[in-house]
C-alpha cells in the first residue's frame, strides 16, 4: 500500500520510576532500546533527560529519525494539549508535545501511556483483527484504554478510558493515589491489591525480596497455594469488572496487560468463568479474553506508531 508509513521513528514509554525508549526502523522492528531512571526529577530536569535520550537514539540511526512519540502516565487536555493529571510525574500543566517539539524539532505525538499500549495491541498484537477492543493493564495501578473502530477513544476531553476506576464495591478498599474512590477495579486487581492482600494472608517472600505484586505470580507459577489462591480471587474481580465492560461496549476482545499478567492463565481462566457465568448471553458470547502480546514494549511500540500515523495524518493534509 503506497500510503502506508515506513519513516524512522522513536517512541518513549514514560512511566513514574522509568523511561524507556527505542527506535522503531522501516522494518517495523524495534531498535536500540534504551532505559533511564527518572524517580525524583524535577520538571525541566526530567523534559532534558527525555530530550537527550531522544537524542541519543538519533545519533545511533542509520537514517533520519522524522517524527517521536510519547507514551506517558498522565492524563492529557485534548483542548489545550497540557498535561492535566498525574500521580506520579512533575509535568501537570505542562504543554508537552510543544515542549518536546521546541526541544527536539520533530513533530511530536503524545498520549496516555495505556492509549499507547492498546493502539500497539491493535496495530499488530493482541487485538489486530478487533474493530472493538478495550485493554486493561495490571501494574502498580490498573490502566485502562478503549478502541472504537480502529482508533483509540479518547472521550470527550482525553480524560476517558479510565476502566481502573469503575466501581465494583461501593464500600470497598480505597483505590490508589489519585483517586478518591473506593472499592475501583483497581483496588482489587492491581499489582499493588495483590501485593497487600498477600501479606495480609502472611505469604512470606523470600529473603532480600520485596513482596509485589510480580513476586506474588511468580509463587503462584512455582505452585504456592496461597499465592495461587489470591491469582484466582483476583482472576474473579477482573472478571466482573470485564462484565461491566461487556455489557457497555460489546468487545471483540479484552486485552489484558501489564506485570501481574506473567502469570496470564492462572487469572484470566478464573475471570474467563464469571464472564462466562454473568455477561449477557448475546455479547458474551462471542468477546475472546486475550494476554497482551507486546507486554512491557508495548508503551514503547505505540508511541512510535502513533508518532507515525499522525506524520502520515500531516503529509496528507
Ligand atoms: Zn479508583
Amino acid at each position: 500500500v503506497a500510503n502506508v508509513p515506513t519513516e524512522c521513528v522513536i517512541g518513549v514509554d514514560l512511566g513514574g520510576t522509568n523511561l524507556k525508549a527505542a527506535l522503531l526502523a522501516g522494518d517495523g522492528a524495534l531498535r536500540c532500546e534504551t532505559r533511564r531512571v527518572i524517580a525524583g526529577l524535577r520538571t525541566a530536569e526530567l523534559l532534558d533527560a527525555l530530550a537527550d535520550t531522544v537524542c541519543e537514539l538519533r545519533e545511533r540511526a542509520r537514517e533520519p529519525v522524522a517524527a517521536a512519540g510519547f507514551g506517558i502516565a498522565c492524563l492529557i487536555d485534548e483542548r489545550s494539549g497540557l498535561a492535566a493529571s498525574s500521580t506520579h510525574l512533575p509535568i501537570v500543566g505542562v504543554p508537552f508535545a510543544a515542549a518536546m517539539e521546541e526541544r527536539l524539532a520533530v513533530p511530536v505525538r503524545v498520549d496516555n501511556d495505556a492509549n499507547m499500549a492498546l493502539l500497539a495491541e491493535l496495530r499488530a498484537g493482541a487485538a489486530a483483527d478487533a474493530r472493538v477492543a478495550v485493554m486493561l493493564t495490571l501494574g502498580t495501578g490498573v490502566g485502562g484504554a478503549i478502541a472504537l473502530d480502529g482508533e483509540i477513544f479518547r472521550g470527550a476531553r482525553g480524560a476517558g478510558g479510565e476502566l481502573g476506576h469503575i466501581v465494583l464495591d461501593r464500600d470497598g478498599p480505597p483505590c490508589g493515589p489519585g483517586c478518591p474512590g473506593r472499592g475501583c477495579l483497581e483496588s482489587f486487581v492491581s499489582g499493588s491489591a495483590l501485593a497487600r492482600a498477600a501479606a495480609a494472608a502472611g505469604v512470606p517472600a523470600p529473603a532480600g525480596r520485596a513482596l509485589d505484586g510480580a513476586l506474588v505470580s511468580e509463587l503462584a507459577r512455582g505452585g504456592e497455594e496461597v499465592a495461587l489462591a489470591l491469582l484466582r480471587s483476583l482472576g474473579e474481580w477482573l472478571g466482573l469488572g470485564i462484565v461491566s465492560l461487556i455489557n457497555v461496549f460489546d468487545p471483540d476482545v479484552v486485552v489484558v496487560g501489564g506485570g501481574v499478567c506473567e502469570a496470564g492463565e492462572l487469572f484470566l481462566e478464573p475471570a474467563r468463568a464469571v464472564v462466562a457465568e454473568r455477561a449477557g448471553a448475546f455479547a458474551g458470547a462471542h468477546v475472546v479474553i486475550r494476554q497482551a502480546r507486546f507486554g512491557a514494549r508495548a508503551g514503547m511500540l505505540g508511541a512510535a506508531l502513533a508518532a507515525r500515523e499522525a506524520l502520515a495524518g500531516r503529509v496528507a493534509a
